[in-house]
């Protein structure tokens, strides 16, 4: 049984919550009771307890029972990673959720192998409230998808290139630790044109992961938890 469901709304007045038809078919698939207290989370920081009071095609409710708000830490981390496929973007997506990633940021690189719309992102969504509800992370990342290099906020944010010709990533452990807003930024299967590779040097520090060459979704996954536990969120 995953650790908690999803709330799409809360009615505070009356003390309701209300969960969405694929929630409740999974209530349904899981062989939850009606009377049941459970765990639902909203991603943006609270934790409810609630009572399940009906389940049915269009959705079920609970009679809520607590809410306790988890402050943010008020950092932000956050990944910029060129597009991929399917199944190496659904892991990337993931295991940021499970790492407290704040922000995803996809990048339609030029040599990317596929190219992310954002009326695709449904599925992206569906994904993230997953894997939060498995490791209870209150927080849901916004995600986004960059179409150039010159849609990036940098200003105020540590920002490490993943490059191989890179300082190690160890080496900037402690400001990591003491960034308030890191963003990580790794390259498509391809590697970056030459023309994003000059813009993307005018503002981050080339860092590297070793010599063997990872694949996009082991360069998340390695360097996210590093800085994580840098900045304490692991
Ligand atoms: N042939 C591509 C190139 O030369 O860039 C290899 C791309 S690699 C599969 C995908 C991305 O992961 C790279 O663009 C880089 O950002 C990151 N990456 C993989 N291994 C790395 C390493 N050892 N150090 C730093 N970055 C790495």
């Amino acid at each position: 049984m995953p650790h908690a469901f999803w709330i799409d709304s809360v009615e505070n007045e009356n003390k309701k919550v209300y969960l969405s038809p694929s929630e409740a078919n999974h209530l349904k698939v899981m062989r939850v009771k009606l009377g049941e207290i459970l765990t639902g989370l909203d991603g943006k920081g609270n934790i409810y307890r609630f009572q399940l009071e009906t389940i049915s095609k269009t959705g079920a409710t609970g009679n809520l029972l607590s809410r306790k708000h988890e402050y943010h830490d008020g950092k932000s981390l956050i990944i910029f990673v060129a597009s991929t496929k399917w199944p190496r973007i659904r892991l990337i997506i993931e295991k940021a959720v499970e790492l407290g990633v704040d922000r995803i940021e996809i990048f339609n690189s030029r040599y990317s192998v596929a190219k992310i719309l954002p009326n695709r992102l449904d599925k992206f969504y569906s994904v993230m409230r997953e894997a939060s509800k498995q490791c209870l992370n209150t927080y849901l990342p916004e995600l986004c998808i960059i179409d150039s290099i010159d849609q990036i906020d940098h200003s105020n944010s540590l920002n490490l290139l993943l490059d191989f010709t890179g300082s190690p990533l160890q080496s900037l452990s402690d400001s990591i630790a003491s960034s308030k807003n890191v963003r990580i930024l790794v390259g498509p299967e391809g590697g970056f044109a030459e023309n994003e590779l000059k813009k993307l040097h005018q503002f981050c520090l080339p860092v590297s992961l070793g010599k063997r060459i990872l694949r996009v979704e082991t360069a998340v996954i390695v360097s996210a938890s590093f800085a994580s536990l840098q900045m304490g969120r692991l």
